[in-house]
């Protein structure tokens, strides 16, 4: 069986990626998605195991001692990581899964793993990350401040990934990711088995 491609997916808070993600994944159900463990406490409307595992500080470090993390960040005073085995099941599966991280986890994924694929998604500006920061009303002056100097040094590391994806319209954005994962299932090394059953090799 062809193995699956992991895409990395990043943008700061703020650049929309959560809203274009939803839509990438209505519109291919087949996609995986790594649940992140994280300790940043619940916001309204968040649901355990949706998006994210809630745990706690004790448990996070427990994780990452016996090797359960592909990567974590330690993010505006909260860890993230992701957990090794979904992600290595999906994989193995055939499955494309996607790994949504700061540029922190994504440079510790590329490391690990050479063929993933990454994907920057790019506020259309300064103002509207800005805009959008101060809107969400789900988190502190502090805590906003803090974002968005963490949004100011992720975009700097924006040319350490293959795509960049500029998020003017939304259905724009999604169908720019979604040509990305599409135009990659077409690529050569994801299809020799294919060449090779046509040949009869
Ligand atoms: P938020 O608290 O707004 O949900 O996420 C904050 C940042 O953490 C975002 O940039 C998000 O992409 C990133 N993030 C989410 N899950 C993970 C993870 O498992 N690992 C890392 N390194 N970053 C993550």
């Amino acid at each position: 069986m062809n193995k699956g491609r992991l895409f990395i997916i990043s943008g700061p808070s703020g650049s929309g990626k959560d809203t274009i993600l939803a839509e990438v994944f209505k519109k291919m159900p087949e996609l995986k998605f790594s649940i992140s463990t994280i300790t940043r406490p619940m916001r309204k409307g968040e649901i355990e195991g949706e998006k994210y595992h809630f745990t706690t500080n004790d448990i996070f470090e427990k994780m990452l001692e016996k090797g359960e993390l592909l990567e974590h960040n330690l993010f505006v005073g909260n860890y993230y990581g992701t957990p090794k085995a979904p992600v290595e099941n999906a994989i193995n599966n055939g499955d494309d899964i996607i790994v949504e991280v700061d540029v922190n986890g994504a440079a510790q994924i590329r490391e690990k793993v050479d063929d993933s694929v990454s994907v920057f998604i790019l506020p259309p500006s300064l103002e509207v990350l800005k805009e959008r920061l101060t809107k969400r009303d789900t988190d502190s002056v502090e805590a906003v401040k803090k974002r968005l100097e963490c949004a100011l040094c992720e975009i700097n590391r924006a040319d350490e990934y293959d795509y960049v994806v500029v998020n003017n319209e939304i259905p724009d954005a999604v169908n720019d990711v979604i040509s990305i994962i599409k135009s990659d299932r077409l690529r050569i090394d994801r299809n020799i088995k294919l060449i090779n059953e046509i040949s009869n090799k």
